[in-house]
């Protein structure tokens, strides 16, 4: 059916690129380019002899003219971006001035300001419909899969969502005191910025995490959750009319925090470049080649994950509350494709999302988050490919598990 150029060779890409290979009948050639061509190789030579033809080629994604003369010779019919958020514009610019379509998993951040949002992605709506060309923002899980869960739900089962609380959890187990699951740089920059959810029109912004809840995870139990920023609420803000409140948590373990809260004392988090030994370095990004390759943590990683969505609004006049999630695990997905959950949970709808491009059920020009395509093809594509998701349409409600008063014992005990 089509042909993909897949940028990027680390983690989430290698997840993507296994299941390309596994959906030859739709991916009939993909062209791997990195900027470090080993790793594209390598990820051939594990995959190569299926019925997906495999290239690969070396490519310096911050280099449009770079992109323009590889995408000219490739011609593939979508650039899927799976390097880093750094790269998103310089990708966009060559796929528009080869009139192709493009995705991502992640928005556009400079280098230098610790700030993701959508206004620079965004900015480019009118090129890309005069290009004719699609581009796909956010098509991994979160963002991703929880804007076609809030889609789906708005589809299916609500007249007007007001309420949506988005639940990332990963109880997955890697055995070391402190490592970040995905890049580190990006992980890092994400959790240690204050915290902020959308109410009645505004932006409310919190301490970095200042806002902390217990839940207890379908077929994962009891966790410490804190409300954090992330990029899909802005989108989903402005795309799913009526809302009243979106909010974000994810789960973070004690030693997580305690370390992070180290390195963040010492400065080791910072971004601001620092003179050492006649040299300039980031520390975060010092901090990045210390820890642990997040690839290199599948082996190891036992637990599973639970990421969903819980709506509350109105049905026929009535009050509603649905939740929809998918529940993942770390080992059985290494068993699959040599990656863990956190991986393989972007990786997945990353396919996904192209082939939504790549089959038409989701090629209409223009620059547009996940959430404003039809979510059903891509709801079926979840069963089909790995992420399975499932129902319940009477759960707690986040500020009532567990009561106040115990989640003010809990924060107590962690005092003594
Ligand atoms: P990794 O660091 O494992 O991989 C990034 C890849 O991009 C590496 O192969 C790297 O090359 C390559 N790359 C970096 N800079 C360039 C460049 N200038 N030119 C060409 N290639 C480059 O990251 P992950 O796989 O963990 O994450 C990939 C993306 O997925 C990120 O944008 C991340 O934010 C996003 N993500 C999204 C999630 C979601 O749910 N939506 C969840 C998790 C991640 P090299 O090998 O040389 O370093």
């Amino acid at each position: 059916m089509g042909k993909a150029l897949i940028i990027g060779a680390g983690g989430v890409a290698s997840v993507a690129i296994h299941k390309c290979v596994q959906n030859s009948e739709v991916f009939e050639e993909i062209c791997i380019a990195s900027r470090t061509k080993s790793k594209c190789d390598e990820l051939k030579a594990k995959l190569d002899g299926g019925k997906t033809k495999i290239t690969t080629a070396q490519v310096d994604a911050n280099n449009v003219e770079e992109l323009i003369a590889l995408i000219n010779e490739v011609k593939p019919d979508i650039v899927m971006n799976l390097a880093l958020p750094y790269q998103d514009l310089t990708i966009m610019d060559a796929c528009l001035a080869t009139k192709t379509h493009y995705m991502d998993t992640a928005n556009y951040e400079p280098e230098d300001t610790a700030k993701f949002e959508y206004k620079w992605q965004w900015e480019y709506r009118e090129r890309f419909e005069k290009a004719g060309i699609t581009a796909l923002l956010g098509s991994g899980f979160d963002p991703g899969v929880t804007g076609v869960f809030s889609a789906y739900a708005l589809k299916h089962h609500f007249d007007e969502i007001e309420y949506i609380d988005i639940l990332d959890c990963n109880a997955g187990d890697h055995g070391y005191p402190f490592a970040t699951n995905f890049n580190p740089e990006i992980n890092i920059r994400e959790v240690s910025a204050n915290g902020r959810y959308w109410e009645k029109g505004e932006w409310v912004e919190t301490k970095p995490m200042e806002i902390k809840r217990v839940y207890n995870f379908p077929e994962v139990g009891e966790k410490d959750m804190y409300l954090l920023y992330h990029e899909e609420l802005e989108s989903l803000a402005v795309n799913i009319p009526g809302l009243k409140r979106i909010r974000f948590f994810m789960t973070f373990g004690q030693s997580y925090l305690t370390h992070l809260k180290c390195l963040e004392n010492v400065g080791m988090t910072s971004i601001e470049p620092i003179e050492f030994e006649g040299k300039q370095i980031i520390p975060l990004q010092f901090l990045k080649a210390v820890l642990p390759d997040p690839a290199s943590l599948g082996p190891r990683t036992k637990g599973k994950t639970n990421i969903g969505c819980i709506f509350k609004g109105k049905k026929d006049g009535k009050d509603k509350t649905y939740y929809v999630y998918n529940v993942c695990d770390h080992e059985a997905c290494y068993k699959e494709v040599g990656s863990q959950a956190v991986s393989y949970t972007t990786g997945v709808p990353a396919m996904i999302g192209a082939m939504m491009i790549l089959q038409g059920h989701w090629n209409k020009p223009g620059v547009y988050n996940i959430e404003q395509f039809d979510p059903d093809p891509f709801m079926d594509a979840l069963n089909k490919w790995g992420l399975p998701w499932q129902e319940n349409f009477n759960p707690v409600p986040v500020d009532e598990y567990p009561s106040e008063e115990d989640t003010k014992k809990v924060l107590e005990t962690e005092l003594v």
